[in-house]
């Protein structure tokens, strides 16, 4: 098959899974980047063809959809909509996490699941893509509302997953204390301590140490890698960084552990802007703590100022870009102000914060990008590293996790930018993670004939 051919039979590909899915936008965003950046390793593999990898990857292995009824503090009965996706099993269980917000549909779940398989491959070790959630807002909910919707989601859940299955862990608003009510449900239902099941765990019953600042500190180790491949660095760097949540605070902290100074971060409502450095501990105290606003860190420390609106339109030059938010917030409009502001480089702490024309237009103009399936794949690696202390009954040091997250995070680094050099794209590390990504899951697929 010549290479205008393959692209030809890709655009088919993609209009066939436009038309299967055509009210799934993010979904479709994910399998479009994918399509147009994967073709080469497909026109070189006759079994790629012959076993048509391609259509078999996109679907789905089973997509769960479940109701989720549960009584808030007022007596009154709600309802909300759970999901769960199975991608791909050909190298391991399925792994990924779970997201409780508004926005949460079966296409963000499947984007989210989709773009987890390669992320997953990534990491090196034995795990397979899935992804969950529900449109559920815990925003102002009490502690036993977020029990009894964790405990109403599980009961339906716990059929679909296990330990040798599919091992969920959190993702937006999904932290230790909703991890918490949903192991103690599985627990209860499946009346066994299987600790294996869901990652992201409590110390105390399972869970790893550097599992909570994993994907914060693995995207910035990856960013450091980045630049140090260009003569660059983290020391004396102005950073900004987009949410206040769990990958935020732990990106911020490593890098000005690294000698840069963090300025700005930002929650769905505005951002804060710290000429002198964010302050991580009043930081955490705010948002892990009080579970408040930005607005209560600037009442703590009264030099730093609040803005309305989104934090990509700060107005002051910076290196560094963090995204560490959520899906789309920089467009080719905030991805172009970017670049007049100076920014160097541009690394993916949330799952696809940025278009595909923002995307396009970095790489136009020689802003270093890394794409989230590699940049922020150090917190699902850290959870495959709690699956193994898990199945061994033991716990390893922070230490050793951490320099365990590290050395991931620097092989993932030189498998997708050498990946990217194979195929003639030198710095084209989107390319690189689909490819190299892809590859891996590919070859399994192969191998196991036509499942
Ligand atoms: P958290 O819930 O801890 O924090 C999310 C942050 O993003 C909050 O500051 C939140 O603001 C903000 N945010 C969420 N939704 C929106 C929105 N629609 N518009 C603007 N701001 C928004 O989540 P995480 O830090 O865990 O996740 C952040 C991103 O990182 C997600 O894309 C997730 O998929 C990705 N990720 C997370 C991993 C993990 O280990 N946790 C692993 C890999 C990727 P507010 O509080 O106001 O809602």
């Amino acid at each position: 098959m010549g290479n205008t051919n393959t692209a030809l039979q890709t655009q088919a590909i993609y209009e066939r899974v436009a038309q299967l899915n055509a009210n799934e936008p993010e979904f479709l965003q994910a399998v479009k980047e994918f399509l147009d950046t994967v073709y080469p390793a497909v026109e070189e593999n006759e079994a790629y063809q012959k076993l048509n990898i391609l259509d078999r990857i996109l679907e789905p292995e089973q997509l769960v959809q479940f109701r989720v009824p549960w009584v808030d503090d007022a007596g009154n009965v709600q309802v909300n909509r759970g999901y769960r996706v199975h991608f791909n099993s050909a190298i391991g269980p399925y792994k990924g996490g779970l997201r409780f917000h508004p926005t949460v549909t079966a296409s963000v779940v499947k984007f989210l699941g989709f773009e987890q398989v390669f992320k997953n491959a990534l990491t090196g070790l034995p795990i397979g893509g899935g992804k969950g959630g529900a449109n559920f807002d815990p925003k102002g909910k009490s502690d036993m509302e977020i029990m009894r919707f964790c405990q109403s989601f599980m009961s339906e859940l716990y059929r679909h997953i296990g330990e040798n299955t599919d091992v969920p862990a959190g993702d937006i608003n999904v932290g230790g204390r909703e991890i918490g009510f949903l192991f103690g449900q599985y627990k209860r239902l499946k009346h066994s301590n299987d600790a294996g099941v869901l990652t992201g765990k409590g110390l105390t019953y399972g869970g790893s140490l550097a599992r909570t600042e994993a994907t914060g500190y693995g995207l910035v180790y990856l960013t450091d890698e980045m630049l140090k491949d260009k003569g660059l660095s983290f020391k004396d760097a102005t950073v900004v960084v987009s949410g206040s949540g769990n990958v935020a605070i732990y990106a911020i902290q490593k890098a000005q552990e690294l000698g840069a100074k963090v300025v700005a971060c930002s929650d769905s409502t505005g951002y804060i802007y710290d000429a002198e450095g964010i302050d991580v501990s009043v930081l955490q105290d705010c948002k892990e703590v009080k579970r408040a606003r930005l607005t209560e860190y600037v009442a703590q420390r009264p030099q730093a100022v609040y803005s309305e609106g989104s934090v990509w339109d700060i107005d002051i030059d910076y290196t560094v870009a963090l995204p560490s938010a959520t899906q789309n917030e920089i467009d080719l409009t905030l991805a172009k102000k970017l670049v007049s502001h100076g920014v160097k480089a541009v690394a993916e702490g949330a799952n696809m914060p940025t278009s595909l024309e923002g995307v396009a237009y970095f790489q136009e103009n020689g802003v270093l990008f890394a794409p989230a399936k590699a940049a922020n794949a150090g917190g699902v690696a850290t959870s495959a590293l709690e699956m193994s202390q898990n199945s061994q009954r033991l716990s390893w040091t922070f230490e050793e996790v951490d320099e365990k997250l590290k050395e991931i995070m620097q092989d993932i680094y030189k498998t997708i930018s050498d990946t990217a050099k194979e195929y003639g794209k030198e710095d084209d590390l989107v390319t690189g993670a689909n490819i190299a990504g892809f590859k891996k899951v590919a070859d399994a697929m192969v191998s196991q004939g036509i499942v």
